[in-house]
């Protein structure tokens, strides 16, 4: 579905992404991980179109994305939820989660179903409907963001971090819905630094190390992969 070919990111004159190539198959489940500073945000922002690719291909199911704005990306089915939930403060969940509609939904259409199908995946939004987005827990703003992403009825939702900030319970509980939400047949691309977490609900996975991809495989040979357990899984 997603083909990152050779792909070049920098700011300035640092390369902070190196000739990456990535695969995300329909209805898979790709961790991407790595330590801090790996570029596994950078990477992430140049497949929405956030940061632009120095050089190298992205494409979407054979459209090449490289020149689209990331409205046009939004457009064609890809959703970000991004590091540090970005979630408008100000309004409540139920707008937060309307604003995630893509515009063209938006014209005389009824975000109700959609709505319906975020809190049922997310009980405790549901509960919060009419609470402003400051009030939120780390981990309901987390739910928040992924419930907003969702909205967009991705084709590709990609998460950045969902555990970023969590205590061990409420980061494995956002982990629970993402995987009910893989396993809904959504196609999902997660950065993560909690590899034990991203592992467990990803099919497959890239390890980043200063830009560059180090190691790929199934997450059951990551898990296993002598590397992956001395320098991401602490054994
Ligand atoms: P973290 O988990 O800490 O977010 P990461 O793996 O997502 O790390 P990136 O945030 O993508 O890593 O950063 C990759 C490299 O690019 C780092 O060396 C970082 O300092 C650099 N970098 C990131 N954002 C910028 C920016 N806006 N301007 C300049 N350099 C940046």
């Amino acid at each position: 579905m997603l083909a990152a070919d050779g792909i070049v990111v920098a700011y300035g004159g640092n390369i902070a992404i190196h000739q990456v190539s990535l695969k995300v198959g329909a209805a898979e489940t790709v961790a991407l991980i790595g330590a801090n500073g790996a570029g596994k945000t950078t990477l992430l922002r140049a497949i929405s179109g956030l940061n632009p690719l120095r050089s190298g291909s992205i494409s979407l199911e054979g459209s090449d994305l490289a020149h689209l704005s990331s409205d046009k990306r939004v457009a064609l089915g890809i959703a970000h939820a991004p590091e540090g939930r970005r979630i408008f403060p100000g309004l409540t969940v139920e707008e937060n989660l309307v604003l995630g509609t893509t515009p063209w939904r938006r014209w005389g259409q009824s975000p109700a179903d959609d709505l319906a199908r975020v809190f049922d995946l997310f009980p405790r939004l549901k509960e919060r409907r009419d609470q402003l987005g400051w009030s939120l827990s780390g981990g309901e703003q987390q739910m928040l963001a992924i419930g907003r992403a969702i909205m967009a009825r991705p084709r590709l939702l990609l998460l950045d971090e969902p555990s970023l900030g969590l205590a061990p319970r409420l980061a494995e509980e956002v982990y629970e819905r993402i995987r009910l939400i893989a396993a809904e047949g959504l196609t999902i691309l997660v950065v993560e630094q909690n590899t034990v977490l991203a592992l467990a609900v990803a099919d497959r996975g890239y390890v980043l190390e200063t830009g560059r991809v180090v190691l790929e495989g199934s997450a059951q040979e990551l898990r296993q992969d002598p590397r992956v357990r001395e320098a991401y899984l602490g054994r």
